[in-house]
């Protein structure tokens, strides 16, 4: 089978545009994603350009070779930016235009020379492909499988960019690197065609993923103060004492005092920002896994402590709270906490919880702002 150089540009420009339109299509669907429109649009400049440099007859002019090339060096950077905005970062404007910039202003001194234009044009996209992989797998804010996929796919193209612009000065006489490293051959059309769908797909999967991912945060978090909610705090529990099996563990039961009080003389507002100042002392005391807000002004928290261990931390966590409290509210709001403390082992989070709110009841009846351990 001869593959046709002319045929495969045609399918892989028609290709990249109609990836471009889905890409950008499911980004109307979930105006979430911004990064979709990004990729979207990278997808459709690739086709611009790829498609004018190469469907013009004959050589190319210099006009077209300047802008065609242009247009694929913007597909890098917007293709980059994307990833930027996938992961919630600030995006700068001009790393998206540095490399289009770079082109612009070489293009005079290396029209002539098709092996330097190769070299400037796979060294910036190269270079944009490494950023893209570099972002999706350094600052990615969730664990995301198909971003990985699109780490390995970015790294692939980074090799691939590469590997074109250092045969550009090389040419070899091996007839298939030589291929390779002209402006345009059949097999790298083929390898292009495969790729792009690959890539469309990738980023799609990682849209989906993190919706998915945020829904789930959203039904295990609590918003206000960014602790666990009961839902996640009680399976979180549930794994921890079946993997101590007979071992023992402690279970922690903050209740703020006077909450009601201090909503009723400072406001609504005073009182979820105490909350959240609770949540952050508890975040710095306890690990992420292992407290949770249990409804109201109510908190929980299951370790692998015996008795002592744990009623030393819930009083240094009661300590706290009364210091931070009120130093950050400037002591308008003297704010406390009681705590039941209560340790088991071979019992569940539900009993374990029980038997520590038994003690926290003792601990409102002595005075609140004081340890009960049971
Ligand atoms: P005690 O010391 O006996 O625990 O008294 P208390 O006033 O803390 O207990 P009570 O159960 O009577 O009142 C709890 C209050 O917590 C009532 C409710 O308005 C308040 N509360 C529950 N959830 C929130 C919230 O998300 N934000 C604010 N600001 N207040 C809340
Ligand atoms: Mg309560
Ligand atoms: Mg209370």
């Amino acid at each position: 089978m001869v593959l046709d150089p002319a045929t495969l540009t045609v399918a892989f420009v028609l290709l990249s545009a109609v990836l471009g339109t889905l890409l950008i299509f499911s980004w109307v669907l979930n105006r979430k994603v911004k990064a979709l429109a990004w990729w979207g649009s990278a997808f459709w400049l690739i086709a611009v350009g790829i498609g004018s440099a190469n469907l013009a007859q004959g050589q190319p002019a210099y006009a077209v070779l300047l802008v065609a090339n242009a247009l694929a060096l913007l597909c890098y950077g917007v293709l980059y930016t994307g990833c930027r905005i996938f992961n919630g970062r600030s995006t700068p404007l001009t790393a998206t235009l540095a490399g289009v910039a770079i082109w612009i202003g070489a293009f005079p001194f290396i029209y002539s020379s098709q092996g330097y234009r190769l070299i400037v044009a796979s060294l910036i996209t190269f270079a944009y492909s490494s950023l893209s992989a570099w972002e999706l797998g350094r600052h990615a804010p969730r664990p995301l499988a198909s971003s990985r996929a699109a780490v390995v796919l970015l790294l692939g193209l980074a090799a691939f960019n590469l590997s074109r612009g250092a045969l550009g000065i090389s040419l070899t006489s091996v007839s298939w690197i030589d291929t390779f490293a002209s402006r345009w051959s059949p097999s790298m059309a083929l390898l292009l065609v495969m790729f792009g769908p690959t890539l469309a797909f990738m980023f799609l999967s990682m849209a989906k993923e993190s919706v998915e991912f945020e829904y789930r945060q959203a039904a295990l978090v609590d918003p206000l103060t960014g602790a666990p909610n009961r839902r996640a705090f009680m399976e979180n529990a549930s794994r921890l004492l079946a993997r101590l099996g007979n071992k023992p563990a402690s279970c922690l039961l903050f209740d703020l005092d006077n909450f009601k009080a201090i909503n009723d003389r400072h406001g609504h507002d005073a009182g979820d920002r105490i909350l959240t100042i609770f949540g952050e002392i508890l975040a710095k005391h306890l690990p992420q896994q292992s407290f949770g807000r249990l409804g109201g002004e109510e908190f929980g928290a299951i370790l692998p402590l015996d008795s002592r261990e744990a009623a030393l931390l819930a009083d240094q966590i009661r300590h706290a709270f009364s210091t931070v409290g009120a130093e950050t509210l400037g002591g308008l709001v003297n704010v406390t906490v009681s705590v039941g403390c209560i340790t088991g082992a071979g019992v569940d989070a539900g009993t374990l919880l029980r038997r520590a709110d038994a003690a926290l009841y003792q601990a409102k009846r002595s005075g609140r702002n004081i340890v009960i351990a049971a």
